[in-house]
């Protein structure tokens, strides 16, 4: 039996379709668009292409995007002056600093400098915390991509077995802490987990976040499970010279064993930048003292 494909592109054109309608409501509440402003620090190619995506799909969504392109000289000093300014300017809702930053700039001292409430990468160490506790915090988009995958595929997550590969700040940590919120029972696996495979044989959600090609295979997956992978791997393609992506998981193995699983490309990657815009429109509802639509 072949598994269910989870189409991440049309659960993101669906959300997106919906964060159009709020932004109009947004808009007539409180007279101005929510605002996303990004922040790219010199022109490594593959950052461009991220930023731009990001601010198309703000504009598309009914948003203002404000885009600040900085000299890959920026100093550290500057960039947390830019930070300062666009914390304090009432017409940016959320702030997106693209890493990675060149090597004179401590991306750690940036993330801390951004405003907790407008932090929409939701990398901020109190919002981790808030998202830790339980409380009102911006999270992850790409664990929150996820989880909006799982819950529209599964409806209640209570009571599964999780297993999510990797332990990272951005994916793995603020994965398993969605998921415990979803009340399952939650095993966080890294590079020193013995006997990963076995491991991954008890999920019946299975979260891999690794960045290591088709790293998991069909026989560590058990029948049924829902199978989620975050990895984007590029690989040598069939043709000489071309790549391909590739995610973490060996998908047609995978196929044959699970419930459902995402493809990659199209799969987790598009929720990512939908659940950007999700974030931004959230902090602008809460800056402006207004509820966030229950459904987002
Ligand atoms: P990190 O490199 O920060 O973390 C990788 C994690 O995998 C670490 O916790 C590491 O363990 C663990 N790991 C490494 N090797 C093994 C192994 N052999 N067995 C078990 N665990 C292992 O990566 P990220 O979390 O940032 O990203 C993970 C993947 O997701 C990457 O492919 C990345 O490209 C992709 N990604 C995709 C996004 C999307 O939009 N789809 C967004 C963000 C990331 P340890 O901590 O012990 O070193």
């Amino acid at each position: 039996m072949s598994a269910r494909l989870i189409d991440g592109r049309a659960a993101a054109e669906a959300l997106r379709a919906r964060l159009a309608i709020i932004a109009d409501f947004f808009r007539a509440s409180t007279g101005r668009p929510a605002g996303l402003a990004t922040v790219l620090v010199g022109e490594d190619p593959a950052s461009a292409v991220y930023v731009r995506s990001k601010i198309k799909a703000t504009e598309e969504a009914g948003m203002h995007g404000l885009h600040h392109p900085l000299p890959a000289k920026t100093s550290e000093a500057e960039l947390l002056a830019l930070v300062d300014t666009l914390n304090r300017d009432d017409a940016v809702d959320g702030i997106l600093v693209q890493l990675p930053l060149p090597k004179q700039i401590d991306s750690a001292r940036v993330i801390d400098a951004v405003s907790p409430d407008k932090d929409v990468d939701g990398f901020h160490v109190v919002n981790a915390g808030r998202l830790a506790v339980g409380a009102e915090a911006l999270v992850p988009c790409t664990p929150l991509g996820c989880l909006h995958l799982l819950t529209t595929e599964l409806g209640d997550l209570s009571g599964a077995n999780a297993v999510v590969i990797g332990r990272s700040n951005i994916v793995g940590k603020p994965m398993a802490s969605l998921l415990l919120g979803e009340s399952c029972t939650v095993t966080i696996a890294h590079s020193r987990t013995r006997d990963l495979p076995e491991v991954c044989r008890r999920a019946d959600i299975l979260v891999a976040a690794v960045g290591r090609a088709e790293m998991v295979r069909g026989d560590w997956i058990k029948p049924g499970a829902t199978v989620i992978d975050v990895g984007i791997n590029r690989v040598p393609g069939a043709a000489a010279g071309k790549t391909r992506l590739v995610g973490d998981v060996a998908f047609d193995e995978a196929r044959e064993v699970a419930g459902a699983i995402t493809p990659v490309p199209g799969g987790v990657g598009p929720m990512t930048i939908a659940m950007l815009l999700r974030n931004t429109q959230v902090a602008a509802h809460r800056r402006a003292g207004l509820k966030p639509p229950e459904d987002l």
